[in-house]
């Protein structure tokens, strides 16, 4: 395992080098995590160059429940039994019992074993949770004397949190990814398409108060405006790939994932078939919550079918021609 190094932002902000840019704010000797890590060799890591620098680790704040974020928790939580742990209410019970992330992948019913084994999606170890933040909505909280602000951001998950320390820098968690994650995952792992747009209009509107963003996948980023750009590109992108799919005759969630793997060269393996079947889902309801699709299911199979509207606008008509 490679040596974690710390990156300064401003006075007191920092972030791990690597592929995850855990987010440290240091404060007289104490740290504040933001996420943890993947694993207890990484949070082995992290603790090891703290403890170098005369700093321990007094609390962590998890932006959201995905097992590269929280992974790291178990570790410090049994090293350090008074280390707080925060996290929004609706991301508790996966980071609280592991089982459940790998679950809610397969429709809530017994999971495959590989995506068990899945660090990414599921955190190896339970950890207890010893604050709660109330979800869907920004608040302040203090830890050590310090005020952090808890920004709201749902759409990669449903409770997902940005935090700004006290010396202004944004963490962004997985609200935004960097290159890395487009060149690995084409799909982008929204599960709430409304939600992650108007997320990102809060962000946009964040930018000018912050001194600094860091992503979670990426780093510090320079212009966060153009990434976010990019984002909602993709996701236009991804949305209209989909219609112009049920334009041609419905589909089911089987085979939209299917076509969507096939046009985007996605590899056949169950973690990236699951990492493109969820967002799939995603799209589909937005779809139907914009009445651009309605959900039929014939002859056993679930499709979603493009509502016609120049037809629908017919049929009512002559509906109120009769009445
Ligand atoms: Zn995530």
């Amino acid at each position: 395992m490679a040596k974690i190094n710390l990156i300064q932002v401003k006075e007191n902000s920092f972030y791990c080098d690597g592929i995850f840019s855990i987010g440290v704010y240091i404060k007289d000797k104490m740290a504040v995590l933001i996420d943890s890590g993947i694993s207890k060799d990484v949070a082995k890591e992290i603790d090891k160059t703290l403890t170098q620098a005369h700093v321990q680790v007094t609390a962590i704040i998890n932006t959201h429940c995905h097992g590269d974020h929280c992974g790291g928790n178990a570790f410090f939580q049994q090293k350090y039994p008074q280390v707080k742990i925060f996290c929004t209410e609706t991301e508790r019970p996966f980071i609280e019992d592991p089982l459940m992330a790998p679950i809610c992948f397969c429709g809530g019913a017994a999971a495959f074993e590989e995506l068990k084994k899945c660090k990414p999606i599921t955190p190896q170890q339970a950890s207890k949770v010893t604050d709660i933040i109330t979800p869907y909505q920004d608040q302040k909280i203090i830890i050590c004397g310090e005020i952090f602000e808890i920004i709201t951001l749902p759409g990669h998950t449903r409770g997902m949190i940005a935090i700004k320390t006290p010396d202004n820098v944004l963490y962004c968690g997985d609200a935004i990814f960097g290159e890395d994650t487009f060149r690995k995952y084409p799909i982008l792992y929204y599960t709430f398409i409304n939600d992650t747009l108007n997320s990102f209009k809060k962000l946009r509107a964040l930018i000018p108060s912050v001194d600094a963003s860091i992503i979670y996948h990426g780093g510090r980023i320079s212009n966060l405006i153009a990434l976010i750009d990019d984002h909602e590109q993709r996701i236009l992108e991804t949305k209209n790939m989909i219609l112009s799919m049920l334009h041609e005759c419905p589909l089911s969630l089987e085979e939209i994932t299917a076509k969507v793997m096939r046009a985007s060269n996605i590899p056949d393996d169950l973690i990236s078939y699951m990492l493109t079947k969820v967002p799939m889902q995603a799209y589909m309801a937005e779809l139907e919550r914009e009445k651009r699709v309605e959900i039929q299911v014939t002859g056993g199979i679930n499709r979603a079918h493009i509502i016609d509207k120049t037809h629908l606008h017919v049929t009512h008509h002559a509906k109120s021609v009769i009445l």
